[in-house]
């Protein structure tokens, strides 16, 4: 009996854990649909496998962050840096663009009427603000609130500092043993929260299946059809930001490799951003995915992960777009060319300064809606169905930070494309690779 289960145990766990949760998403949708609202009871534990997630976002920060300045001079930092910050930049302006041109394409909204409903706007940071909440008062308390800007900021200060302190003093100093105890303590750190992330991707199983579950018996199908056109023109303008501008312009054109390669590399992000809708959340799935499969070097992705994760939303900015053309036609305006230019650019500025958390745009919509004068009952209208259209969002939100991040690890020299999933044996397939992902 013992062995039977045994065996099974081995088996379930010889198929890859992308393909378990891929399952499970499935079921968990079809068994919400069946259950209805008693289905919702499943969330605690799909709450866990979030809490799991987070749990470990701030360790992986620092402790990769912390290596990736071990190789960064500050002349590096600044190049890669100002890379990074430009191509996140200039996609998201992209993907607002696609949003707007498929919105005047499908025109989502036409023919539907105002309902009356209660909207509660919460005021959108400044500017100043937001830049100065990137300095942190106190370090120790940017990390136990997870500011993670703040906690990027003086993490790199404070590694940047010990190279150069590392630098200057005697080979046999103290200070130089205890710099390089850190540094070392940051790779074994590193490397434990990695395999901390595949224990918590197993219990994700079946942490995936009750969010879904609990998901469906919430909205049911009625939610999906009262706002088809909606999810119709975001899930196109997403296909065609991800296939075209990640996969075609940058994966195949800039760096030169399969988009086919880098899809099998990144699935367990976009699995897990789909299933959580929280891009900070899936933070150390799209980490472990970066080290383990693309074979980036912490030099570029313990700097442009995280950064990512909380200022590139290109489905974000794209979806505030796409809402602001479905506002307009249903209060019957339509908007000049000039009117969606200023909405481009509010949209690319509200997305940066939207957190990483799931339905985080719903408050960053206020800002795009009034500045075009449109009605904020809109909000409300939609908000009943944003648990299904973030997950869409957040899933290209991911997919956006792990392209430009391969593209700049291209030009940086810190991607290995002989191993990992761009090595001729798929990465499932490889003796190693299966005993690392489902070995204890
Ligand atoms: N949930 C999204 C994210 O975490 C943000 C949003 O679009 O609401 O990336």
């Amino acid at each position: 009996m013992g062995s039977v289960f045994t065996s099974g145990w081995r088996q379930y766990r010889s198929v890859p854990i992308v393909y378990r949760i891929g399952i499970a998403f499935v079921l968990g949708s079809l068994v919400g649909l069946a259950v209805g609202q008693p289905a919702v009871e499943l969330q605690p534990i799909g709450d866990l496998f979030v809490r799991l997630l987070e749990m470990i976002i701030v360790p992986i920060i620092v402790f990769t962050l912390l290596m990736a300045t071990r190789e960064l001079s500050p002349k590096n930092l600044g190049q890669v840096g100002g890379q990074v910050v430009l191509l996140y930049l200039g996609t998201t302006a992209v993907a607002i663009g696609m949003g707007l041109g498929v919105s005047n394409l499908i025109n989502p909204g036409t023919g539907m009427t105002l309902e009356q409903t209660d909207v509660q706007t919460e005021q959108t940071p400044s500017p100043v603000d937001q830049l100065f909440s990137i300095v942190p008062e106190n370090p120790m308390a940017a990390m136990a609130e997870g500011n993670i800007l703040a906690i990027i900021f003086f993490t790199l200060i404070f590694g940047l500092g010990m190279t150069m302190v590392r630098a200057e003093v005697d080979p046999d100093s103290a200070v130089r043993n205890g710099i390089d105890t850190i540094f070392n303590v940051a790779e074994a750190g590193a490397e434990v929260m990695f395999k901390v992330v595949w224990g918590i991707m197993e219990f994700g199983v079946l942490g995936v299946f009750a969010l879904m579950a609990a998901l469906f018996g919430e909205v049911g199908v009625q939610a999906i059809e009262a706002y088809l056109s909606l999810s119709m023109t975001l899930a196109l303008a997403i296909a065609l930001q991800i296939a075209l501008v990640y996969l075609l312009v940058i994966i195949r054109g800039l760096v030169g490799v399969s988009p086919l390669d880098f899809l099998r590399g990144i699935k367990e992000a976009l699995i897990t951003a789909l299933s959580i809708r929280s891009s900070t959340a899936t933070l150390p799935v799209t980490m472990s995915d970066a080290d383990e499969n693309l074979r980036i070097k912490e030099r570029v992705y313990g700097f442009s992960l995280p950064l990512g994760a909380t200022v590139n939303m290109d489905g974000t900015a794209m979806y505030l777009g796409i809402v602001a053309i479905f506002a307009a036609n249903i209060a019957g305006v339509s908007l000049t060319l000039f009117e969606q230019l200023g909405i481009l650019l509010t949209a690319l500025l509200m997305s940066v300064g939207t957190a990483g958390v799931p339905s985080a745009s719903l408050i960053m919509m206020a800002a795009v809606l009034t500045q075009v004068g449109l009605p904020l009952e809109v909000i409300g209208m939609i908000a009943g169905i944003d648990p299904l259209l973030d997950r869409l969002r957040t899933m290209n939100n991911i997919a956006g930070d792990l392209a430009v991040t391969t593209v700049v690890a291209k030009w940086n020299d810190a991607i290995d494309l002989t191993s990992g999933v761009w090595a001729d044996v798929p990465a499932e397939l490889s003796e190693e690779s299966v005993s690392a992902t489902n070995d204890d």
